[in-house]
């Protein structure tokens, strides 16, 4: 599938739930966000009914997110069912992590291809006071089910709050001993604590990652991840990378859609326009018009992100990062 500016669109990141047993402080307000009602959620046979469309169309790709994925019911049986589906060359995950001790072998064994973990901090009151409601020894007792299950690679997502988790060298001592890709991110100012003064550009922590210790190109692990560049510490099993999505816009090498829980598509993570597909999907799947939707997001891909990214509709947690 080619947008109006060419861009061929080959990934979707499908957000199952806006529920999560977190309450990560850059993602989601302490009370949550108001909950959608069950019927407003897509069924796992309208997610698949979609995607094969969108497949057959050319998605190739499929990211499973929230909210928090293991979150919702039955979650295994739908990666099964993804991956019954012509022309999905892979479905993958981004979840917090701490239910992979419980998920993962059957996750693995359904098919799933990758998995991306949030770990906000390596020390353990950080990690409390950042995700409010985790434990740093949950997290990484989910990261270690995710390689026990011979998960390869395992990226571990960090978004660095200026003066809050910017210690940087614990990742990196980790990546010494355990083969994962740590990805640092750029705080998006878009989430609830707002302020801007908490991002730490990419720049600048490519700057502080050198100082830290010796690094090397390492080539980068399988997936579509917007990360340009990963390095290693020489010797080290695990590797490390920035991904700038406030000071370096990828806009240019977009190749993505989302699907939120309730049905809508949008077109970029910071633009508020969707397409509700849930008229295509009810009282029965139209094929057709769900081609015609696709076809019409195709050519309502904004060209680049809007200048105000503070207004874009959604919580983060919903729409699924
Ligand atoms: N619950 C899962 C998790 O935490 O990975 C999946 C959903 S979460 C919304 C997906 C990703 O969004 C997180 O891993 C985190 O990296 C990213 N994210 C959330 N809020 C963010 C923010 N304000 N700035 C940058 N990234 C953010
Ligand atoms: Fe939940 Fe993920 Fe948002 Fe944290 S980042 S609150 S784990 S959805």
């Amino acid at each position: 599938m080619q947008d109006h500016l060419g861009r061929t669109i080959d990934y979707i990141r499908v957000s199952v739930t806006d529920r999560c047993n977190l309450r990560c402080r850059y993602c989601m307000p302490e009370e949550g966000v108001p909950l959608l009602q069950h019927d407003d959620i897509l069924r796992f046979e309208e997610i698949a009914a979609f995607l094969s469309v969108a497949a057959a169309e050319g998605i190739v790709h499929v990211r499973l997110t929230g909210g928090e994925p293991l979150r919702r019911p039955g979650i295994v049986n739908l990666v099964r069912m993804l991956m019954e589906i012509p022309g999905l060359q892979d479905v993958t995950m981004t979840t917090n992590g701490t239910l992979l001790p419980q998920f993962a072998e059957d996750l693995r064994t359904a098919g799933l291809q990758r998995i991306n973990i949030g770990l906000p901090s390596l020390e353990p009151a950080t990690y409390a006071a950042l995700t409010r409601l985790g434990s740093l020894d949950q997290a990484l007792a989910g990261v270690q089910a995710a390689l026990d299950a011979g998960f390869d690679p395992v990226k571990l997502n960090v978004v660095v709050l200026r003066g809050v988790n910017d210690n940087l060298a614990p990742y990196v001592e980790l990546t010494r001993r355990w083969p994962v890709a740590v990805r640092f991110i750029e705080y998006m100012s878009i989430g609830p604590l707002g302020e801007d003064h908490y991002l730490v550009p990419a720049a600048e922590l490519r700057t502080m990652l050198e100082a830290l210790a010796p690094l090397e190109p390492a080539g980068k692990p399988a997936g579509n991840g917007p990360a340009r560049e990963y390095w290693r510490v020489p010797g080290s099993p695990g590797s490390l990378a920035v991904i700038a999505p406030m000071t370096e816009h990828f806009c240019p090498e977009c190749n993505r859609l989302r699907l939120v829980a309730d049905g809508h598509l949008r077109m970029c993570l910071f633009g508020a326009e969707e397409i509700d597909i849930r008229p295509a999907l009810r009282p029965s799947v139209d094929e057709q018009a769900l081609r015609g939707l696709l076809a019409r997001a195709m050519q309502e891909k904004p060209v680049s992100m809007p200048d105000n990214v503070r207004d874009y509709g959604r919580a983060m947690g919903s729409i699924g990062g």
